[in-house]
């Protein structure tokens, strides 16, 4: 009773001789692939790099789907009263932050040499402090951010908790999440192409990430370095100060990997090399810092 319902399709006799028609397969999904990429790259006005966001993704359709995933979330936790101190305290943090992220946006794409987008233009920002242990924060596309109540004894000043906001809000600006999603497209495309072929799990892995296509995690990290970047520009315009950013992360360093949220602790080399290019970000943000504040650095930004 042990009888093979698709009757004689043995996949190793198959296999046989059927050489030239796998290479034609392969060959086409890579130029499924190879269209894909070039059909779908933009130019980051943030960074200046070619990055690959599918077309057929709107910016409305990218606000719905945060929008949804908000909700959700949202449905899941607790969320502090809007009118306590601490909730209109981060509220006011994450006003500033978004008052200067076109004047960053038009600056850094300036430095580059490419044109901004305005691809925040439409978002409606809005702010939930969510009561958890957790330290932890994030922007969806389309606005939506949350400061979990844990975060605030790390940040533990107004221009630490910008520099954690500021990191979020670049991450949706820069439509990281859009990009992860292209590239798991591509990566499906691989494995189909790996799988029609017959190419066994260890050599199509070994294909895949010889190409770069399944390096998750350095392609993580730089993503978390961009928004390191952004995020810290977009602090010293609205003028906190971005010094506060090394003994942030150094606190959020020592709260260990069991205690701090992936987005924070996992995706990063390590602490030190954040750190450290955090450090040699520090001029760069003075002259955004002076640009919009003027030499007193804006008192506006104590405490
Ligand atoms: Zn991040």
């Amino acid at each position: 009773m042990n009888q093979d319902p698709f009757g004689n399709r043995n996949p190793q006799s198959r296999r046989r001789g059927a050489g030239g028609l796998r290479l034609w397969v392969l060959v086409l999904f890579a130029g499924y692939a190879a269209y894909y990429w070039y059909s779908n790259r933009t130019v980051d006005p943030y960074t200046g790099e070619e990055v690959m966001i599918d077309k057929g993704l709107s910016a409305e359709d990218e606000s719905a789907m945060g929008l949804q995933a908000y909700r959700e979330i949202l449905g899941q936790e607790r969320a502090v009263d809007p009118d306590a101190q601490v909730a209109r305290q981060i509220r006011a943090i994450a006003e500033r932050l978004i008052s200067r992220v076109d004047e960053v946006e038009a600056d850094l794409a300036a430095e580059k040499g490419v044109q901004p987008r305005n691809f925040a233009g439409n978002f409606e920002w809005q702010v939930s402090v969510i009561e958890s242990g957790q330290a932890n924060a994030f922007a969806l596309p389309g606005g939506k951010m949350a400061v979990y109540t844990g975060l605030v004894p790390i940040a533990r000043n107004a221009d630490g908790m910008a520099v954690v906001m500021g990191h979020e809000i670049a991450h949706a600006l820069m439509r990281h999440g859009a990009q992860r999603m292209a590239r798991g497209k591509l990566e499906q495309i691989g494995q189909m192409a790996g799988a029609a072929s017959g190419m066994d799990a260890g050599t199509l892995q070994t294909v895949m990430s010889a190409y770069g296509v399944t390096s998750a995690l350095p392609y993580a990290r730089g993503h978390e370095s961009q928004a390191d970047e952004v995020g810290l520009m977009l602090a010293a315009a609205a003028c906190f100060d971005p010094a506060e950013a090394m003994p942030l992360w150094e606190r959020m360093a020592q709260l260990g990997g069991g205690q701090s949220p992936p987005e924070f602790a996992s995706t990063h080399p390590s602490a030190e090399s954040r750190i450290a290019h955090l450090q040699s970000l520090q001029q760069k943000a003075m002259g955004f810092r002076q640009k919009y504040c003027g030499q007193g650095g804006g008192a506006a930004a104590a405490g």
